[in-house]
């Protein structure tokens, strides 16, 4: 990361950094942890440039800690994201995202036909990769669709 880049966003004392979020989906991850809701302080830098992905998104939230779970969740919209766990300024703790084989309750099923949206069960995805291809199946209806597909919804 280039010292221009780190001065785009203001730093945190205590919180949690995810950096290198692809443009346009830094707000779907604020969704995801239901940051949008929260009282506290939450910097968010959209379209910044990089080197990397061309533009991303970073979001930088005080005070909280992102599980691993959460983590996880995360990795099916931002595979390549970084987590930084800050303490007194500093990065403590770097979380690795590692693709969860299963996703329960967090994306609807894109199949209007599935079962799913008519009987009161969570959705439940199973986690296939292949190479840099990241699909999830139904286990309902059984049909794949790609992560974009799912996570658009
Ligand atoms: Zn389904």
């Amino acid at each position: 990361m280039t010292k221009q880049t780190q001065l785009q966003v203001e730093a945190i004392k205590d919180g949690t950094v995810i950096d290198h979020i692809p443009a346009h989906v830094g707000v779907k991850v604020l969704k995801l942890f239901s940051m949008h809701k929260s009282n506290e302080r939450v910097t968010i830098g959209l379209n910044l440039p990089s080197s990397a992905l061309g533009a991303k998104d970073i979001l930088k939230i005080e005070n909280v800690f992102i599980t691993k779970e959460q983590a996880n969740k995360l990795a099916l919209y931002a595979p390549y994201a970084t987590v930084n766990q800050i303490e007194d300024y500093s990065v403590v703790k770097k979380l690795e995202l590692e693709l969860p084989s299963t996703v329960t309750g967090v994306f609807a099923c894109p199949n209007s036909n599935c079962i799913t949206h008519g009987e009161p069960v969570e959705s439940h995805f199973n986690v296939i990769t292949k190479k840099e291809n990241i699909r999830l199946k139904c286990k309902y209806c059984e049909k794949v669709y790609s992560r974009e597909v799912v996570t658009e919804l």
